[in-house]
């Protein structure tokens, strides 16, 4: 395993997750959440997040994939390309969510072109509230004007990997957030 630049400690990762948590614990306060997770990258964020919140809560998963011309993260990463096509719904919600508090749980909020999509999936479903949490976002990318209700932490444009994130499906596992260096 290459040593990659941490740009966000698992110490740091900890406290900001549990913070989320009460906020999310705060403002939902008496009422049931269900936590939809995209896949993968965000299944270890929810999976922390969750154990933060107390509250009645489910989960459930959606699957998303990008059309036609628009490059994975990880041609991104090699050429550089600009994300301008679409995004489709591999996976559905397996639960109603109609009347129910959904909280979308995404890994990283980037163009916004994923979450843009996935919010108007979800609000077909007829959720009593919406909310996003986004354990990253990066704000200089975005190509549509996509903001989360909750935050972990805004980056810079690097290409980050760790706690879910991958390149070509590897280093989901590794504990910290670190910095992939863009090929020269
Ligand atoms: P958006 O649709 O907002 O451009 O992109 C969201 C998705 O792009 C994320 O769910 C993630 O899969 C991918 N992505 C964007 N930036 C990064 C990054 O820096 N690292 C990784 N591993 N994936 C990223």
């Amino acid at each position: 395993m290459p040593q990659l630049k941490v740009l966000i400690s698992r110490e740091q990762i900890a406290q900001r997750v549990a913070e989320m948590g009460a906020e999310i614990t705060r403002d939902f306060s008496g009422e049931s959440v269900i936590f939809v997770g995209v896949l993968k990258g965000a299944s270890i964020f929810l999976s922390d997040l969750a154990r933060h919140v107390d509250l009645d809560a489910a989960f459930d998963f959606i699957g998303v994939a990008s059309y036609g011309n628009r490059p994975s993260p990880a041609q991104e990463l090699i050429s550089g390309w600009d994300s301008t096509g679409e995004v489709r719904l591999t996976k559905d919600v397996d639960q109603s969510m109609r009347d129910k508090n959904v909280i979308l749980v995404e890994d990283i909020l980037d163009t916004g072109l994923t979450l843009t999509y996935l919010t108007k999936v979800l609000l077909a479903h007829q959720p009593k509230a919406l909310r996003v949490a986004t354990l990253l976002d990066k704000p200089s990318r975005r190509k549509q004007p996509m903001e989360a209700n909750y935050v972990g932490f805004r980056i810079p444009d690097e290409f980050v990997v760790g706690y879910g994130l991958d390149y070509a499906e590897r280093y989901r596992n590794l504990p910290d957030i670190c910095v992939l260096p863009r090929q020269a």
